[in-house]
């Protein structure tokens, strides 16, 4: 049995996180965490309830009534919004900028903490998002930040988003990623930043193999454990 450990991957949009993280956490047989996902099916309840997404008051109240579980199935994950499977759903362009208009809540960041948490603490996992390796998991025996340039991470959101169908443009996704990551960046509470003990690595020249490669690299110098 390998030993047990977790490891946080936070960075701003775009920068592949979800698939470096879900890559590696499947050539190392353990589960993946896409915390991500969690603030979006919040964000999607907020939009479908038709809140401004700034009301915060409005988002607080909707709290006692969701739940938000994620689900590891041989198909990975899939985020559960009152027992309704909205994992394609919470992918739109206004689920996201909802997600990050309801992170900014404190009251939504504690509601989804323990969570969080919970699937840490029996086994080994891989956790993506803003704030793991700073809040949700500090002690985690690996931290990375996953970080690319603008333009590479627009180019790269935008051949995912046309992948999946969706009517977007380039500077469309661009505009949006960055109006993101400045809310992400500038929000009192739990905001995105590179935890101190964390590794960078800068993913705009390397190719999705070559990120997967260094991430694991990285795993086994700080717990031994090999792909
Ligand atoms: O990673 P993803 O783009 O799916 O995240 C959607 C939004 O959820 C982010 O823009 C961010 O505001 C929020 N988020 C967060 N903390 C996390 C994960 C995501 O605030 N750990």
């Amino acid at each position: 049995m390998a030993k047990k450990f977790a490891a946080a991957l936070d960075g701003p949009s775009g920068a592949g996180k979800s698939t470096v993280a879900k890559t590696a956490a499947s050539r190392l047989g353990i589960l993946y965490v896409d915390t991500g996902a969690m603030y979006r099916a919040v964000g999607l309840a907020a939009l479908r309830s038709g809140l401004a997404g700034d009301d915060r008051a409005g988002i607080e109240r909707l709290l006692p009534g969701l739940t938000v579980m994620l689900h590891h199935g041989a198909d990975g994950q899939h985020v559960l919004l009152n027992g309704e499977d909205v994992s394609g759903d919470i992918r739109s362009s206004q689920a996201a900028q909802y997600a990050s208009k309801c992170s900014a809540v404190p009251a939504v960041r504690a509601f989804l903490l323990d969570t969080q948490r919970a699937l840490a603490a029996g086994q080994s996992v891989i956790m993506d998002g803003r704030d793991i390796g700073t809040v949700i998991l500090p002690d985690a025996e690996v931290k990375i930040f996953l970080t690319a340039s603008p333009e590479a991470r627009a180019e790269r959101r935008y051949r995912e988003l046309l992948a999946s169908g969706q009517n977007v443009t380039l500077a469309g996704v661009r505009a949006d990623l960055e109006r993101r990551d400045e809310q992400d960046r500038s929000r009192a509470i739990a905001p995105l930043r590179q935890a101190e003990d964390a590794v960078l690595l800068d993913t705009s020249r390397l190719t999705l193999e070559e990120s997967v490669e260094e991430a694991l690299r990285i795993i086994f110098e700080k717990t031994g454990v090999r792909a």
